[in-house]
C-alpha cells in the first residue's frame, strides 16, 4: 500500500466545496462552523436559514458531504495509479542489482536474462497502465 504522501502527489481530482453564496430570501450566506464541520447560514435577521455545503469532484462529478475529503469513485484508481509508479522504480532497482550479480558472476545468464526480461515485462506493464490512467483522468 502507498504513503499517504505519495497518494497525494497523484491525487489528479478535487473535491471542490459547492457554496450557495446568497439564501433564496436574497440575504448572504456567511461561513457558520457546526459541530466540526461548516455549513453556510444566512445573514439576515429574519431569516438565518442554513444550507448544508456539499463537494462535488471535478473528475466524476460525483457528490459527497463536506467533510468528505476523498472520492469513492477515483481513489481506488489514484491507489493503482501510485502502485503502478512505485513497481516500476522498484523493478528498475532490482533490475539494476541482477545486472551487478551478473557481473559478478553470481547468477547465470539464463537467470539473468530471465530476470531483466521478466522486469521490464512488468515495468512496460505499469508504464502502459500509468499512460492509460493519466490518459483518461487528467487533461
Ligand atoms: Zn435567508
Ligand atoms: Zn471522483
Amino acid at each position: 500500500m502507498p504513503d499517504l504522501e505519495e497518494l497525494k502527489e497523484n491525487r489528479f481530482y478535487k473535491m471542490k466545496p459547492q457554496w450557495k453564496g446568497r439564501c433564496s430570501c436574497g440575504g448572504l450566506l456567511w461561513l457558520n462552523m457546526k459541530a466540526g464541520s461548516v455549513n453556510e447560514k444566512c445573514k439576515h435577521v429574519d431569516c438565518m436559514k442554513e444550507f448544508d455545503v456539499s463537494r462535488i469532484c471535478d473528475t466524476c462529478n460525483n457528490t459527497y458531504e463536506f467533510d468528505d475529503a476523498l472520492c469513492t469513485e477515483c481513489e481506488p484508481i489514484v491507489i493503482e495509479l501510485t502502485q503502478c509508479k512505485n513497481n516500476m522504480i522498484n523493478a528498475d532497482k532490482v533490475l539494476k542489482k541482477a545486472n551487478r550479480a551478473f557481473k559478478a558472476g553470481d547468477i547465470s545468464e539464463t537467470e539473468w536474462k530471465k530476470v531483466t526480461k521478466d522486469l521490464k515485462d512488468e515495468s512496460l506493464r505499469c508504464e502502459l497502465k500509468v499512460e492509460e490512467i493519466l490518459g483518461r483522468y487528467t487533461n
